[in-house]
């Protein structure tokens, strides 16, 4: 499919590296196309980022078929550009769009697409450490109907954010609040997918969080309310004793890519990497008896994020003395290390956009 190309010249520059923020500084460009039954998708085009018309009675807004991910492209001091696995988020997207009834996407043309995108938008690519281009590929269901089905056109975009280091300070360990009244998913929902509706409905427990004092929730399982699944929109790793544990994925745990290559590194390294079943119980005993070394959490906006502190009711545990463990900062840099050009990539990881 061929790419109708559409560019603009803009006076507008991009923000000062320490000025970005996160998620609001919008490049010039987008990638767009359509989906309709007869057509496939079809209609590919890159122009200028704008705002979309579409209908009121647009599925997307009544009923919530919608879906997106987050990936990000890093400059190397060698003036590389680096994306960090592409092909698992647009891997994952296909599967969110199969349990959200939204059809799939060709992955090779997508990537292709991303490049072509990058490469236009390459100023708004910032280069200090820790700053990166955030990626935002999303489908929204697009029918202007009132029925409740399944719509039968889409729109596939992707927009680009240049976003800040998320650790201007260093890696601050951040206080996590366990929900007791909310939960983020249950078995043979939709917890596995990244689709809008999980985050609107996670919003009421981060809002309760945040009056207390508190950066993130750490939600339980749904049925036992004890099993602990991720934390906001992370995946959440422990080390008790020398086992380094995450919950294992049964179908109610966002996937994450970033959870994965901590596996991966800590497989390579020879570490003991548990995937299992961990209650809440079992980590407030472990500090109770001195063994719960570290806590953090892994996703693609912070990389890892060091927990110091859970609030599970009327208890509360300090983990660590206020500084990230040496774990979180050994996983920390692994990865930044690859995305940044620093270390070989010897997990194939990079993609070059050349
Ligand atoms: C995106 C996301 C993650 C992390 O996934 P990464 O691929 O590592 O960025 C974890 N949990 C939730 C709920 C998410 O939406």
């Amino acid at each position: 499919m061929e790419i109708k190309v559409t560019t603009i010249e803009t006076n507008r520059t991009r923000p000062k590296d320490s000025d970005l923020g996160f998620g609001q500084v919008f490049t010039d460009h987008m990638f767009v196309m359509d989906y309709s039954e007869d057509k496939g998708w079809h209609d590919s085009r890159i122009e200028p980022y704008a705002d979309f018309s579409v209908s009121p009675a647009a599925m997307v807004f009544h009923y919530g078929q919608a879906i997106f991910e987050g990936l990000k492209a890093f400059k190397t001091p060698d003036k590389k550009i680096c994306l960090f696995r592409p092909r698992d988020n647009f891997k994952r997207m296909n599967r969110s769009a199969t349990g959200m009834c939204i059809p799939n996407i060709d992955i090779d043309f997508v990537m292709d697409a991303l490049k072509q995108l990058i490469r236009l938008e390459e100023k708004w690519i910032p280069e200090t450490l820790g700053t990166s281009l955030y990626i935002r590929p999303t489908i929204i269901a697009t029918d202007p109907f009132l029925g409740v089905r399944a719509s039968l056109t889409y729109r596939f975009f992707i927009m680009l954010s240049s976003v800040g280091a998320y650790y201007a300070e260093g890696l601050n360990p951040v206080k996590i609040w366990v929900s007791k009244d909310h939960v983020r998913a249950a078995k043979g929902g939709v917890g596995e997918f990244k689709t809008a509706g999980n985050y609107a409905a996670s919003l009421i427990a981060s809002e309760k969080a945040k009056k207390e004092g508190y950066a993130q929730v750490l939600w339980l399982d749904a049925i036992e309310r004890k099993y602990i699944e991720e934390v906001g929109a992370m995946n959440i790793f422990f080390l008790i004793d020398d086992e380094l544990i995450t919950p294992n994925l049964t179908g109610t745990i966002l996937p994450g890519i970033t959870r994965y290559s901590v596996i991966n590194l800590a497989k390579k390294w020879g570490m003991n990497i548990s995937e299992r079943k961990i209650s809440i119980d079992e980590v407030f005993l472990a500090h109770e008896n001195g063994k719960l070394k570290e806590v953090f959490g892994s996703g693609t906006a912070a990389v890892i994020s060091p927990v110091g502190e859970i609030r599970y009711g009327d208890k509360v545990i300090s983990i660590g003395d206020g500084k990230p463990g040496e774990t979180a900062m050994k996983f920390y840099t692994g990865l930044t290390d690859i995305q940044y050009g620093k270390a070989e990539d010897s997990e194939n990881w990079i993609e070059v956009v050349d």
